[in-house]
């Protein structure tokens, strides 16, 4: 049961096959005999998850209404509130602090009767791409335990692909749902900025940030985005839109008449071999389902890195300005004669790890009266570059598309000391954080170089995620009836538990 999508075990629920309190249980006694290797989770909430449960079981006994995956559980990345249970956002700094609320993604999960987990590990403050940058260890890549599960959501991802979840949430401000899913050969979306509410999301680059859903197919994918999107009043930024009809869209299982852009700035010169044949393949797959592919040119993307590590840690160096020791969180140096700012300082050097202070470092300065036009200012003309490459190419195409990123999951440690090649994973996926608009990652195969998953990138214009489900699920569907079997029964770490 614990190995197939979310809809499956939703449909086994409704038919009274199994309890949400068995389902949950099969999950908790899979984390607690694969976690101790895998680390996707900070937190694993066992009360709380069976008592959710129980509550959908009475619910569903009493004949009541409920929502389409309700009795399912998830995994939490550890940036959502979720009222009374531990939230640290992989930082020291939060160590030990209960939220006294919920996130409006959490109280969204609750009303549809999702049962939550627990709290899943990730970059410190998103900060990263790997999941190396959390202060409570790294999580490992189920397909290989010596590799990164990508990050900042490595502990989402890597949740899905050990069968400790059927559905997780992830958080994207340049990749961090889309690059996780690829290397760990799941599928994560990024869903149009202002269309989930961030109200209760720890705030990194509050232009940036976007919470979404992660799962193991684009179908489940869909309907975890209709569950947790809308309008919410707490969120200024939240569209006071209709959600676009994801889940039918994931349904359509058709492309004919769609024209698909691939962007030629994001698959040429340094993606991997296997990472473009199978991108490739993929199109092909496409272009045999009835689609159209047309080459779309995004000449100012080049800057897009450059510009989101000025914008990103500028509005970081601001947001986590409110970690001061008194008011979340620890507090340290305060021996009853040190004033508050003293404590602050000795606070926010321990509790703040190394890739979090050269963030604040990075945008402290680019803020700087003097160097602002130079760097944030020109960061944001850049930006606005970028949205009318967009809305060039969308002129010209319905979705575009890339691999999502230049290479598969590399070796834990291989990039640690080094920042830029760290950043440079995120060459594919942050233009589209930068513009807004839509993107999602799903596993188009294995690499031929190295056996392991590759991430193939769907972009859709601004609440026009319906387009990319409708071609995801298509390109999956396709996929499938070739392989014969999900790509995640291929893991070999997987297959010997
Ligand atoms: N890897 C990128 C960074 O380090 C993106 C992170 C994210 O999307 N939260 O900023």
């Amino acid at each position: 049961m614990i190995r197939n999508s979310a809809s499956a075990m939703a449909e086994a629920l409704a038919k009274k096959e199994i309890t949400s309190v068995e389902l949950t249980q099969l999950h908790l006694d899979r984390i607690d005999a694969v976690d101790s290797q895998v680390h996707a989770f900070l937190h694993v909430d066992r009360e709380g998850a069976l008592s959710q449960a129980a509550a959908v079981d009475a619910k569903r006994a009493a004949g009541e209404k409920l929502g389409p995956l309700a009795g399912v559980p998830l995994a939490l990345k550890d940036v959502m509130t979720q009222k009374g249970i531990p939230t640290t956002a992989g930082s020291k700094i939060l160590e030990g602090w209960r939220p006294p609320y919920d996130s409006t993604v959490v109280s969204n999960l609750k009303a549809n009767g999702i049962v939550i987990l627990g709290k899943t590990n990730m970059d410190e403050f998103a900060m990263g791409s790997s999941t190396e940058n959390s202060a409570y260890g790294t999580t490992h890549n189920p397909w290989d335990l010596d590799r990164i599960p990508g990050g900042s959501g490595g502990g989402s991802a890597a949740s899905l692909a050990a069968f400790e979840a059927p559905l997780a949430i992830g958080t994207d401000t340049g990749g961090s749902i889309r690059q996780p899913a690829a290397v760990t050969g799941t599928v994560g979306v990024k869903p149009t900025y202002g269309g989930v509410s961030r109200y209760g999301l720890i705030a990194f680059s509050s232009s940036l940030d976007q919470a979404g859903p992660c799962a193991r197919t684009v179908l489940d994918a869909a309907l975890l985005h209709e569950a947790i999107a809308g309008y919410d009043k707490k969120d200024s930024t939240s569209i006071n839109a209709p959600v676009p009809a994801v889940v039918a869209a994931a349904k359509k299982l058709d492309v004919k008449g769609l024209k698909i852009g691939v962007v030629k700035e994001l698959s040429g010169d340094g993606y991997q071999a296997g990472v473009r044949s199978r991108f490739d393949e993929a199109l092909q797959e496409l272009v045999a389902a009835g689609a159209e592919i047309v080459e779309v040119s995004c000449p100012n993307f080049e800057y897009a890195l450059a510009a989101y590590y000025l914008i990103a840690p500028s509005e970081a160096s601001s947001n986590l300005a409110r970690f001061d020791s008194m008011r979340y969180g620890i507090r340290v140096g305060d021996d009853g004669n040190a004033g508050a700012e003293e404590v602050m300082k000795i606070t926010r050097e321990v509790g703040f790890g190394k890739e979090v202070k050269r963030r604040i470092i990075l945008g402290t300065y680019a803020l700087s009266s003097g160097y602002y036009d130079a760097y944030y200012g020109s960061a944001q003309k850049v930006r606005t570059l970028i949205v009318q490459d967009f809305a060039k190419a969308f002129a010209q195409a319905d979705v575009l598309v890339s691999p999502t990123c230049p290479t598969t999951a590399f070796k834990i440690g291989e990039k640690s000391d080094d920042p830029l090649a760290m950043y440079l994973n995120d060459i594919a996926t942050i233009p589209v954080n930068m513009a807004g608009v839509g993107g999602m990652s799903l596993p188009v195969g294995l690499s031929p170089d190295d056996g392991l998953p590759v991430g193939f990138q769907i972009m859709s214009a601004a609440m026009k995620d319906d387009l990319m489900y409708q071609v995801g699920g298509t390109l999956e569907a396709a996929l499938l009836s070739k392989w014969g079997a999900p790509i995640l029964s291929q893991a070999p770490a997987l297959a010997t538990k």
